[in-house]
């Protein structure tokens, strides 16, 4: 069966021949529509990354300023480009349950109204130093 809807999804034209279901009109329309849809996905998480990288930045900026136990005030990561909306992960400490929102390895949490404190990650388990061997043959 055939609708008036049979149209090809890519360019628009009425496909004439093969199946009912086809959605090209042809393998050159197909790839094309899924080239553009991997690349409009690909957009859409740079975006992301890009803002991401961002937030990072004014944290490592505003963390460098002043004494490490120093404030942040919110208006000071607006200004700066922050955007709250975006960040990776969170990390809860252990001692004093206090949850820290992470864009990559700096994290920060509202202390007080409006005033937050800026973190860099710590190691949670104790790795090897640099050039130390696991391995063992046997
Ligand atoms: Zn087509």
């Amino acid at each position: 069966m055939t609708t008036a809807s049979h149209i090809c999804r890519q360019c628009g034209k009425q496909i004439t021949r093969g199946r009912p279901d086809k959605k090209f009109c042809d393998e050159g329309c197909k790839n094309l529509f899924h080239n553009q849809e991997k690349l409009s996905e690909l957009g859409e998480i740079r975006k992301i990354d890009l803002q991401l990288k961002k937030n990072r930045r004014v944290l490592i900026r505003l963390f460098g300023q002043g004494r490490p136990d120093a404030l942040i005030e919110r208006d000071q990561l607006l200004k700066a480009g922050f955007e709250f909306y975006y960040h990776t992960h969170y990390v809860t400490t252990r001692l004093k349950q206090h949850i820290f929102t992470f864009c990559y390895d700096y994290g920060y949490r509202e202390v007080e109204n409006g005033r937050y404190q800026i973190i860099k990650a710590f190691k949670e388990s104790g790795r090897p130093a640099p050039g130390a061997h696991d391995s063992r043959t046997g």
